[in-house]
């Protein structure tokens, strides 16, 4: 007979919420163990004892059969004297002060929860809040660890005899299941002010939404991390009135559709966006729109992309089962830049004058997230906006960092922690640029410094002095502050995310940020690391003229190229003579005038040139409509020149002005030009510098169009390329930066 042994097990990583202690219990009963399983504030600890091959076997399958959604990031095993104990438990909780453990993102609906709420014979048919250990919401309803449905909005529900017996059966996919619930004990579906019934069949409510929204109403549902507004997206009527009652100007309203073959029927899906669709995070893909889509032009105006989702929770299975409709537009719930709404009372106020109905339920959403945006490249996804499915999960940076707060910029906020190895990004702020988004940074920020016991000593924050996180940083007591450039903060941030340290060449492309010299930065060529960096190059400078103005009107931007004035005077008629000369004498004389280097305001310069768009009603609106008519077929390019420090592309935009090609061709060859120019300026600074190494970042490269042509001719030199994938490449990914570069400052 073997010899008996004990061991005790740490884990730390993903393992809690995620049906860990059901599985060890499971696999200890398996092997014969004795001993025990818990859940501590820092992860999971286990003590088993038996035979050695046993105890062996165990430490194995550990690594090896582990649950899907888990994640063990590292494991500590020590030797224990036996104790003889017999049989294996699962203990309670403990909760132990300064320790954290890491949560799981809320998690799309499993194959097993779909069957359980479609099968007519099963006790949880047609129920909206069905979920396992595999899936459900996590995330969005904790208020506290350990993860324990104490400290989740579950709270107040009390299972019934069946849920518990699910709840405390080792075997069962609900062991622990700290959301469990069923139409007996847990939460409710509303629809408007009525309580509906919902079991055993597609509960009332479920089948109004589904008559209303057949009839082009437009609903306000509550979801898992907050409000939709939703409608038919076929419905062209019920589209508009929704664009109009929410105040949307033209951004794209993001489709939930009922399956994948229904996506294809809008969409060109190919495998890996199939792949992505269908994961456990269910982000919203953009993709490729069918030109036989058959869609209102006013889903996504001027855009040959369309934002698409599966659904996500039990609630949108239920809606789309048996519906007449297979696509419906479900945008964010909230009026134009405000956060998205969470609770029901706060959503017959705010949403009351867009939506004709609310469905809604009565389990609280503790923490807001909105759908996040990935596209694809290279047959991966890319996180354009990191949200509901991805946070709070960490990115490891693989070395210790000192506790640290990293404040993010204004447009896109996400702010970064730190504690031990991990860099914990928050999901989604929004645009710092009202009291409403300030509050929920600020929620936010206090809800993950204590699930994650961190107690900052530092804040890192942007130079821009406008921006409200700035203010909010430099508002903190007590703490080091730290200014990061906005250019340097995006490389770190592709940095950091790739695991990269010494000097790289980051080149960042980007709308504006603040330059050290009283500029506005925004194409730059940066020879960088944590410690620091030096401009090699940019962009050169262009006189902006107006302020917030020269944003809204891209054509502010094409008048500090030489004959733009002329040009512009044919193309957009309602700019009028007497503006476009005001403007030119406001450039001529420097007043309300910046000098930038922006690539933003480039792409704006030539969207205007070719009529494409003078007026803009969001942030990289003529960008993304000028990569939306590119002519794929076109390899031509214009000229531009390098003198010294700057990347001079007046030779390119005197032929635009001149130009009589189609804009398609044109703007085919504004991007070739663009990803030639990169690839120019790399060259001569890999020959200066001896680096080989390129990180790309900055919103600019959003672009999949210029992205693939930088990268392909980057690559082609031999360069070793870094691009961002977990984390945006826009101002949503420079919180990690700047905690990455104020760690090393501190030092
Ligand atoms: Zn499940
Ligand atoms: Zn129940
Ligand atoms: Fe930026």
């Amino acid at each position: 007979m073997a010899m008996p042994e004990r061991i005790q097990v740490r884990l730390r990583g993903i393992v809690q919420g995620v049906g860990f202690r059901p599985f060890v219990y499971n696999l200890a009963q398996r092997l014969n163990l004795a001993g025990y399983v818990l859940n501590d504030s820092s992860g999971l600890v286990a003590e088993v004892e038996g035979p050695a091959p046993a105890v062996e076997a165990f430490l194995q399958a550990l690594g090896s059969e582990h649950p899907p959604l888990a994640w063990i990031q590292d494991r500590a095993v020590t030797s224990l004297p036996l104790n003889g104990d017999r049989g294996f438990h699962i203990r309670a909780s403990v909760a132990e002060t300064g320790k954290f453990a890491l949560i799981s993102p809320d998690i799309a609906t499993c194959a097993e929860c779909l069957a359980d709420c479609t099968d007519p014979g099963n006790r949880r048919y047609g129920y909206a809040f069905t979920n396992c250990t595999n899936c459900g919401p996590r995330y969005t309803i904790i208020r506290d660890i350990p993860y324990d449905r104490p400290h989740t909005t579950m709270a107040s529900f009390a299972m019934c005899v069946p849920c518990r017996a699910e709840y405390d059966d080792p075997a069962n996919r609900r062991f622990h299941a700290q959301p469990n619930a069923c139409p007996a004990c847990g939460p409710a579906l509303m629809w408007d002010r009525h309580p509906c019934l919902s079991a055993p069949a597609l509960s009332a409510g479920i089948v109004e939404a589904q008559r209303r929204l057949a009839k082009g109403e437009i609903l306000a549902i509550k979801g898992l991390g907050g409000f939709h507004l939703a409608c038919d997206a076929r419905n062209a009527g019920a589209v508009a009135r929704l664009r109009a009652r929410k105040r949307r100007s033209d951004k794209p309203f993001a489709v939930m559709v009922r399956d994948v073959e229904a996506a294809r029927a809008l969409c060109a899906v190919d495998h890996a966006a199939a792949r992505a669709l269908g994961g456990p995070r269910h982000a919203i893909v953009i993709l490729p729109r069918r030109a036989d889509a058959g869609l209102p032009e006013d889903l996504a105006p001027g855009n040959r992309t369309l934002g698409v989702m599966l659904p996500y929770t039990p609630l949108h299975h239920l809606l789309f089962s048996g519906a007449a409709f297979a696509a419906l537009v479900m945008t964010s719930g909230n009026l134009s830049e405000e956060p998205i709404v969470v609770d029901n009372q706060d959503a017959r106020q705010r949403l009351g004058g867009v939506a004709d109905w609310f469905l809604v339920h009565n389990r609280d959403i503790y923490m807001r997230a909105d759908d996040s945006v990935v596209r694809m490249f290279e047959g991966e996804e890319r996180v354009m906006r990191r949200s509901r499915g991805y946070v709070p999960q960490t990115l490891d940076l693989g070395r210790e960092l000192p506790e640290l707060l990293a404040c993010g910029g204004e447009l896109k906020n996400v702010f970064c922690l730190t504690k031990g190895t991990h860099a914990i990004l928050s999901q989604h702020i929004g645009d710092l640029e009202n009291y409403e988004t300030l509050v929920f940074f600020e929620e936010t920020l206090g809800n993950l410094k204590k699930l994650f016991r961190v107690a900052p000593r530092a804040v890192a924050y942007d130079l821009h002095p406008g921006y409200l996180s700035t203010k909010y940083a430099l508002g903190l007591p007590g703490l080091e502050k730290i200014g990061v450039q906005h250019h340097h903060a995006h490389i770190a941030s592709c940095m950091a995310e790739n695991g990269l340290t010494g000097e790289v060449i980051g080149v960042a492309m980007d709308g504006t940020g603040y330059g050290v010299d009283g500029a506005i930065w925004g194409g730059e060529f940066l020879v960088a690391s944590y410690a620091g960096f030096t401009r090699r190059a940019h962009l050169r400078y262009v006189p902006l003229a107006g302020g917030d103005a020269a944003v809204r009107e891209p054509w502010r931007s094409a008048l500090g190229y030489a004959g733009a004035a002329e040009r512009l005077a044919g193309v957009g008629g309602h700019i009028g003579e007497q503006r476009l000369r005001a403007v030119q004498r406001m450039i001529a004389t420097g007043t309300n005038t910046v000098m930038t280097s922006s690539c933003g305001r480039l792409f704006d310069a030539v969207a205007a040139l070719i009529g494409l768009r003078t007026e803009v009603n969001f942030e990289g609106q003529a960008a993304i409509e000028l990569e939306a008519i590119v002519d794929e077929s076109c390899e031509e390019r214009y000229a531009f020149d390098i003198g010294g420090e700057e990347l001079d592309f007046r030779p390119m935009m005197e032929r635009i002005v001149k130009e009589e090609a189609a804009p398609s061709v044109v703007a085919a060859r504004f991007h070739n030009t663009l990803a030639d120019a990169i690839h120019e300026m790399c060259l001569r600074m890999r020959r200066e510098s001896g680096h080989n190494r390129v990180c790309l970042s900055g919103g600019t490269f959003q672009n999949m169009r210029l992205l693939g042509l930088t990268a392909r001719a980057l690559r082609a030199s031999g360069f070793e390329l870094f691009l961002h994938r977990r984390v945006p490449p826009n101002d949503g990914g420079i919180a990690l930066g700047q905690a990455a570069i104020a760690a090393q400052r501190m030092k």
